[in-house]
């Protein structure tokens, strides 16, 4: 069996990014009702039907709460990007460097090209990603990103920045 770790949520309630809230969890009562421990009968392998009930459970728990879900997408598109695009590393806008204009930021690439992200970019998805979350998100310190290729090479790589800290770059 795979790492439970490494699986899709979405995948493990049969459901898609794209569902609602209420398709989740109809999704999840019916898996839930299919395999909870309560309703098998001696023929049914117990074992790995209490094991899809807890992955079931566990799925259910982070997609069915708004704010762990938009945490969870978040990380899961990363993880998309990483597996489609040669993603070299998650880097913090806070480590680029600002040029002197103060219209686009960057990071040099290890094959001595640049990484660079103008300063609408990242206001843009910043202002698409506020849209998404509700205050108690914004507390919390959301996270914004957007993947850069290098100028050069075939890399490309994630900046994020913390959505709380938007104000420094409109210094
Ligand atoms: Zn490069």
């Amino acid at each position: 069996m795979c790492d439970p770790e490494q699986k899709d949520l979405y995948a493990v309630l049969g459901g898609s990014p794209s569902d609602s809230l209420q398709q989740l969890r109809h999704r999840y009562q019916q898996l839930a009702l299919k395999y909870h421990p309560d309703r098998l009968g001696g023929e049914n392998s117990a074992e790995s039907s209490v094991k899809t009930f807890l992955e079931v459970d566990a799925a259910w728990k982070i997609l069915g709460d708004q704010t762990t879900r938009r945490e969870y997408d978040l990380q899961r598109r990363a993880q998309e990007l990483k597996q489609d695009w040669t993603v070299d590393s998650t880097v913090d806008l806070e480590d680029m460097t600002w040029e002197t204009d103060g219209c686009e930021c960057s990071y040099s690439c290890r094959c001595g090209g640049t990484f660079s992200v103008s300063k609408e970019e990242v206001q843009e998805e910043t202002q698409r990603r506020l849209q998404e979350l509700n205050e108690q998100e914004m507390h919390r310190g959301a996270q914004s990103g957007v993947l850069v290729c290098c100028d050069t090479c075939s890399l490309t790589i994630y900046v994020t920045w913390s959505l709380n800290k938007k104000m420094h770059m409109s210094k």
